[in-house]
Formats: structure tokens, sequence, C-alpha cells
């Protein structure tokens, strides 16, 4: 392969999986690009500091991004900026599409993660980072917040778990949600009731977030009685859904209901050669640490899928 658009490996998505693929590959002597329409590091660069990936009690989010980014460079990986837009196989050969012409590769990593369903209320853009999140494992926890009021949107099993986790660091947790019932699962809300730092705000939304540098205030309204109220708060989370960004692949592998890709343990899809890896394919947390596994996996198996040593029951879909 000498042609500069012919690749052994293509990466779609520089977050901390995809880098971490491009890393293992390069490694492994396979010519690989990663792509990434934005700044390397994906989701990660919407956070402020990351103090859950092991070696690093404390490390700002972009460094780690610019860590992760130099790392995957120094064995040889090709980074480029470049909008993928679609991914087609042809014979043995995948072609991945691109604003910028096409390029072709003997196997793809997708890589290209998951968007949190945005709420839309004023303040949501301008304090993210600043004490608007959607992960609560990331920043509940950080000294920022801590011993605060923080208010919580969603009445999902993601809202209530993520909720009854930050009663653990914040001095109270306010729960909004916009029915008269929550829509987790029975267990978890007999939890959440008899969590005595949880106060639930049923048929409300939040209207506004809101302070001066960092989040200081959420106000909310309910519904029913239209009676408009501010809490004090440190932070305001978000779980009002999860989108896969799977589109690219759309009519090309198999995927749940939500559109997470379906992948076997060596994070193969149903097609072979094509790899999905991280949130966009379905599996039980999305964490750094899982995406840089699935990473590390899917630049193995693709090693071996070129060179023909992929056992049958090593590239066989489950689910
Ligand atoms: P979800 O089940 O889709 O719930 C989203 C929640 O957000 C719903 O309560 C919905 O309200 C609310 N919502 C949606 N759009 C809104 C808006 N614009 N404004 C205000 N509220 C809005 O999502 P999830 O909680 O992330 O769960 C996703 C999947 O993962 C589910 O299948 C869940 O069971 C699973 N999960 C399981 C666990 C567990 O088992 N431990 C933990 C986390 C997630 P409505 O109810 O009114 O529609």
């Amino acid at each position: 392969m000498s042609d500069d658009t012919q690749y052994d490996v293509i990466v779609i998505g520089a977050g901390p999986g995809g880098l971490a693929a491009g890393m293992y590959a390069a490694r492994a002597k396979l010519k690989s690009l990663v792509m990434e329409k934005g700044l390397p590091g994906g989701q990660i660069n919407n956070t402020g500091l990351i103090e859950d990936y092991p070696g690093f009690t404390s490390i700002d989010a972009r460094e780690l991004a610019q860590k992760m980014e130099e790392h995957a460079r120094h064995f040889g990986t090709e980074i480029r900026t470049l909008e993928t837009t679609g991914v087609k196989k042809i014979g043995d050969i995948f072609q991945v599409e691109t604003t910028a012409g096409a390029f072709t590769a003997r196997t793809v990593i997708l890589a290209t993660g998951g968007s949190p369903i945005y709420l839309g209320c004023p303040g949501e853009a301008e304090f993210q980072k600043k004490g608007v999140s959607y992960c609560a494992i990331c920043d509940g926890p950080l000294p920022l917040f801590r011993n605060k009021p923080m208010v919580v949107v969603g009445g999902g099993d993601s809202a209530v778990e993520e909720g009854m986790f930050l009663t653990k660091y914040a001095s109270k947790v306010y729960l909004v949600h916009r029915r008269d019932e929550l829509r987790a699962s029975r267990i978890l809300q007999d939890r959440l009731r008899e969590n005595p730092k949880i106060e639930l705000h049923l048929d409300s939304v939040v209207e506004k977030v809101g302070g001066s540098d960092q989040v200081e205030w959420v106000q909310i309204k309910n519904l029913k009685t239209q009676k408009v109220g501010k809490f004090d708060a440190g932070a305001l989370f978000i779980f009002i859904g999860f989108t896969p960004n799977s589109h690219i692949v759309k009519d090309l592998v198999k995927k749940d209901e939500k559109g997470y890709i379906l992948t076997n343990q060596n994070m193969m899809t149903s097609v072979p050669g094509l790899f999905a890896i991280g949130d966009v394919r379905r599996q039980l947390t999305r964490q750094i640490t899982n995406a840089v596994g699935d990473g590390t996996t899917a630049a193995v198996a693709a090693e071996k899928f070129i060179h023909g040593r992929l056992q049958a029951w090593e590239q066989s879909v489950v689910g």
C-alpha cells in the first residue's frame, strides 16, 4: 500500500478510544489513520477535571486529551481533521467517505461516540464545564461542587441512579422531573424515596440556570401550579437521554433499538473487519477507561483480522 489514501486501519473518531486504537494499531506496524472532525479528545473536552483515570488522581481533561493524541502520534498514527460522511464495504475493502474525498482501508474502527441530549434551557450552553454536566461520575466528586446543593433533571434510571450517587457529595440533591411519575425502575424509585438527601420535584421543569462564573442557582417551574422556584445550587446534572453517533453506518451494521452498535467481545460488528468501540457500541458503562480498553481490543483484533489470524469464534457477533 503506497497510495496516501489507502490504509490498513482507519479509525473514525479521536476520543480516548479512537486514540488508543490508533496508538495500538501503529505499534502493530499497521498503516493507520485517525479521522476527527473536531478536537482530538472527543467528549472529554466537555469536562473540566478528570479524577477517575488510573494514574492521575486529578488531571485537566484537555491535558489528558493532548497526552493521548501525542502518544498516538509518537508511534506513527496519522491524525487528521476530516469529517466522515459514510462507510461502504466494496469486496474486502472499506471505503470511508469524507467531505475531503474518499479513503480506503482493510479494517475500520468506529469510535464516533455519542451525544447527551441537551435540555435547551437558557444558561445550559453558557455554563457547560462551569457546573452544567452530563456525567455524575466524572464531575460529581469534584471539590468545586462538594457539599453544595445539586439539581438533577430527568425521570429515567440514569437520573435516579446518578442522583443517588451524587448524594455522596452534595449537601442536597433536587431531582426535577417533568411528569407526575418517574420512568425509572421500581427498585430505584424505592431507594430514591428512602434517601433523605433527595428532594423530588415532579411535574416540574428547569427553566434557567445561572450564576456569575459558575452555576449558583437553578430556576424551576411547576407545570401544574405554574409556581416558579429558585434553588441555590452548585451544579445542574442533565440526564434526559443519550444518542449514539451511529448514523454513518446506518444501513451497514446491526444495532439495537436505540441505535447502539452490537459487537462481539473483540469489538467486531456484524460486518467482518468493521469494529465499534466506546460509547457508540452497546455496553454497560460509558467511561474513558472502557473506551480505551475497547480501542486496545479492536486494534489487536484488526491486526489479527488483516493477517487472517482471527478464529471463527472471535468473529461471531453476539446479540
Ligand atoms: P430514558 O429512560 O430515556 O429517560 C429519559 C428521561 O428524561 C425520562 O424520564 C424523560 O421524561 C426525561 N426527558 C426526556 N426529554 C426531556 C426533556 N426535554 N425535558 C425534561 N425531561 C426529559 O433515559 P436514561 O435514564 O438515560 O436510560 C436509558 C436506558 O438505559 C434505559 O433503558 C434505562 O433503563 C437504562 N439504564 C439502566 C440503568 C440501570 O439499570 N441501573 C441505569 C441507567 C440507565 P419522560 O419520562 O416524561 O419521558
